[in-house]
């Protein structure tokens, strides 16, 4: 065993996009990608989307095809979940024993989903949506299911319920808030999202809790809610959030602060070792605090970043964070982050789901939600980069062309 080259724990958005950069950037050393999944590396977002309502099978997930891999020198170790790290030895271990080196170790482990403890997953009629295996099962359910739960408001779970709406389920969405997506957006924009789904057929309990659930005959539960209702379902998926992938590092002596800790050049306390992508807390000029982001966004730009500080060209991660979500044909686009924010205004046509909300914290735009309106999320990202002063008293006069604010490009000379 030698302890050259880069390892890279986890073989999902981030793993993959690094190793693909470091060829892309010069980089000949050796590059092994550690995963505990089976599959080949592949794309999460239309686990909840095009895969879900079978636009697109599992084959077409794949970022790339096996032979990828081997023309491009990149060694794969799948269904091999790392459980050390001797970061004295410079090796990791995986489950059945095999010891791996590193001259540079990536964590890019990712998240995993938060699971009710009251409920556990034990009843077959309930299942929770992280990876391809999990898809799959709640696909299969989901062709012959007639009454579905979804618990939880965010992203995902409105992703699903959409897609199973449109199949012609009758589909309930319970929420502890008292909106849709409230962690990532404003009220305005849950509520034009609630609108939406409702109009699909989408049965809403928000400010609402799970109670008791009881198997019935036939694989089917009822389950009660604290709204006095009752549900007699077929599926329950439960989607309420995810928890950072951290016990490895966590073992290995590393700081932790929901995420592994990394410096502005993705490095962890240990000068050999970094992560990047969902597992990763990060200080960024877009969020007070540390921050960790989950989107497919982060995940590349920050495989960018570190790619190029591993061939000899440092940056700090500065990127703007934007995400998507597209629930039966509504794109919802982010830039920007809304933590702390105090102060919205509101562009576009509410009622015909095609505005943004612009939000601001102590006056300074720090994050723009787009329904339905790209151009919008492009000048958006472009004035969040570029550190351009937007005020209320602007976003206000609909008006006045934002993008005016962006300060002006260079001038090329001719010659150049
Ligand atoms: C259903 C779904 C839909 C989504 N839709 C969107 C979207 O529309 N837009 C968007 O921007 N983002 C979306 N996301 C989020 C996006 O997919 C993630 O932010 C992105 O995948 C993060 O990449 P990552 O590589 O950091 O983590 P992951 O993709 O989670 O990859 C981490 C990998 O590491 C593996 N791993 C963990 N621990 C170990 C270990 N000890 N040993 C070996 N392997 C390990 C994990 O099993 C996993 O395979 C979605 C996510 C899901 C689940």
């Amino acid at each position: 065993m030698t302890n050259e080259g880069i390892t890279i724990v986890g073989s999902g958005q981030a793993a993959f996009q690094l190793a693909g950069f470091l060829r892309d950037e010069g980089y000949v050393g050796r590059i092994r990608l550690i995963g505990d999944e089976a599959h080949l590396p592949y794309q999460r977002p239309p686990l909840s989307k095009a895969y879900m309502n079978g636009e697109v099978e599992a084959e077409g997930l794949s970022f790339q095809t096996l032979d990828y891999y081997a023309r491009r020198g990149i060694e794969l170790h799948m269904g091999a979940p790392v459980v050390r790290i001797d970061r004295a030895a410079h090796l990791v271990e995986t489950a059945d024993g095999e010891r791996l080196g590193y001259a540079h170790l990536v964590l890019a482990t990712g998240a995993r989903n938060r699971r009710l403890p009251a409920l556990g997953l034990a009843q077959p009629a309930v299942l929770d949506l992280r990876g391809l295996d999990d898809a799959r099962g709640i696909r299969e359910r989901l062709a012959a299911a007639q009454d579905i739960l979804v618990i939880g408001a965010g992203f995902l779970g409105l992703e699903f319920a959409a897609v199973a709406a449109k199949k012609g389920a009758r589909v309930n969405v319970v929420e502890a808030g008292p909106g849709l997506m409230g962690r990532a957006v404003c009220a305005v924009v849950g509520d034009a999202f609630r609108r939406h789904q409702e109009a699909l057929g989408v049965r809403f309990h928000l400010s609402t809790t799970l109670g008791a659930l009881t198997p019935l005959t036939e694989g089917r539960l009822a389950v009660e809610l604290s709204d006095g209702q009752r549900l007699e379902v077929d599926l329950a998926v439960v989607s309420i959030g995810v928890l950072p992938n951290v016990e490895l590092a966590e073992q290995a002596g590393l700081p932790i602060d929901n995420g592994i800790v990394v410096d502005a050049y993705l490095g962890t306390a240990d000068p050999d070792i970094s992560a990047i992508g969902d597992c990763a807390a990060f200080a960024s000029r877009f969020a007070p605090g540390l921050c960790r982001i989950e989107s497919v966004q982060n995940a590349m730009d920050q495989a960018r970043c570190l790619a190029k500080r591993l061939v000899g060209q440092p940056a700090a991660y500065d990127a703007v964070p934007w995400f998507w979500s597209d629930q039966g044909g509504l794109k919802l686009q982010i830039a920007g982050l809304s933590t702390g924010a105090d102060e919205v205004v509101l562009r576009g046509d509410v009622e015909a789901h095609s505005f943004s909300a612009y939000r601001f914290r102590e006056g300074e735009l720090v994050a723009v939600e787009s329904v339905a309106r790209p151009s919008d999320h492009m000048a958006a990202r472009r004035l969040l980069s570029s550190g351009a002063r937007v005020t209320p008293a602007h976003v206000r006069n609909q008006a006045f062309d934002l993008k005016t604010l962006l300060p002006a490009a260079p001038a090329v000379s001719p010659t150049a």
